[in-house]
């Protein structure tokens, strides 16, 4: 009697888990327990509605819409509304600050003290014998990519954040040229040093690679030297692959440009691209079973707004906003499970835990020069105003 009333449990709950795997085509809800690799990809300004109008515009659909685990994250940071600095620190070490540091906090954002100096994301996989990389539409040294690679208080001292990536032990930075890199140097201190895509390929396995593209990352736009970012995305994955896994953050900087200057096309070219990648590292992540792929924005730009009496989207603004921007995972349900927007700094507490970071984290390490600095940053002020 017994057994016969087990068995029928037993029957529903096959029937239920079938039924279950029946209705949900798209994908099959695979949550690895054991997480090898984590992809962060970051549409910069992409806020909610810059996907609602993408859509209305085009009459597209986007791969992102697909992902099983959808929510919300909050974007300010110490400051109010954030810029992409501020924003990267939180997505990478868990710390809000102020607008401009990077992996800092400093004691008045452009004066040069810095109080504490973050652990990244990167340095944590770094830490655990894995691999990082960063793949960007932006120049290696825009805010977002500095936020996964350097320490410093301000975000346009794109020369040192140069000198900082091309010394720190980061296994791939892929970027537009932004100026301030050199293969001479570069190559001097350990890395490959290439310009287009056919280089890229020809990156021996292993080797760590700078590239300075000279073609345009952010969409396809037919000519030979065309670098996108999906197809940029895909190679990166490639090359990184490997027995320990890797951390790897991917950003379409183009989002956020071209709503700063209200251009609408560019933006949804840029979005779509973008959506490309994200499609490219779920096909990743499927394939190989141990990876989790979270996709979200450091903050939205332009104001994008539903004009309920026009009828269509418009953009409000030619700056940033706090409007909470999407949050969606692949491979993982934590952070959006009941709804409610979360914090940007749990997202980098999340892939430090995936990554197999046992060690406290958000890490901040003090500057012990920090009263040294901010003296010179007294005088350094009074100098300028004298
Ligand atoms: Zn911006």
């Amino acid at each position: 009697m017994k057994k016969t009333k087990a068995a029928k449990i037993l029957a529903v709950i096959l029937a239920f888990a079938m039924l279950l795997a029946c209705v949900s085509p798209a994908f099959a809800i695979v949550i690895p327990q054991d997480v090898k690799n984590v992809i962060l990809l970051i549409g910069d300004g992409m806020g909610p509605n810059s996907l609602e109008w993408t859509k209305a515009e085009l009459g597209v659909e986007l791969f992102m819409d697909t992902l099983p685990y959808q929510g919300y994250s909050m974007t300010d940071s110490l400051d109010g509304t954030t810029d992409s600095a501020a924003g990267a620190t939180a997505l990478s070490c868990g710390r809000r600050v102020f607008n401009s540091n990077l992996c800092t906090l400093a004691f008045k954002p452009g004066s040069g003290a810095i109080i504490f100096s973050y652990m990244n994301v990167s340095e944590a996989a770094k830490s655990l014998g894995k691999k990082a990389g960063i793949v960007t539409s932006d120049a290696n040294h825009g805010a977002t990519p500095a936020g996964f690679s350097v320490h410093t208080y301000k975000r346009d001292l794109s020369e040192e954040i140069t000198v900082q990536q091309m010394n720190s032990n980061l296994d791939l930075i892929w970027a537009a040229d932004g100026g301030f890199s050199s293969a001479e140097k570069f190559e001097s201190a350990g890395w490959t040093y290439s310009t287009s895509m056919s280089e890229l390929e020809q990156v021996e396995y292993g080797k760590r690679s700078f590239a300075a593209i000279n073609g345009k990352i952010e969409y396809e736009t037919g000519r030979k030297d065309d670098a996108p970012l999906s197809a940029l995305t895909a190679l990166a994955l490639k090359k990184l692959d490997n027995d320990k896994g890797f951390f790897l953050m991917v950003e379409g900087a183009h989002i956020d440009k071209n709503s700063h200057s209200n251009n609408k096309e560019g933006m949804m070219k840029s979005l779509i691209e973008f959506d490309k990648a994200v499609e490219t590292a779920v096909n990743f992540a499927k394939e190989d079973g141990n990876t989790i792929v979270i996709v979200t924005a450091d903050h939205e730009t332009g104001g994008i707004t539903y004009n309920e009496e026009k009828k269509e989207y418009e953009y409000t603004s030619g700056g940033h906003t706090s409007a909470n921007v999407p949050l969606r995972l692949y491979g993982c349900d934590e952070l959006v499970k009941d709804g409610a927007a979360v914090k940007n700094t749990e997202v980098a507490k999340l892939i430090a835990k995936k990554l197999g970071y046992n060690g406290l984290f958000p890490k901040a390490t003090f500057n012990f020069g920090f009263l040294f600095d901010f003296i010179a940053a007294v005088i350094k002020t009074i100098g300028e105003k004298n």
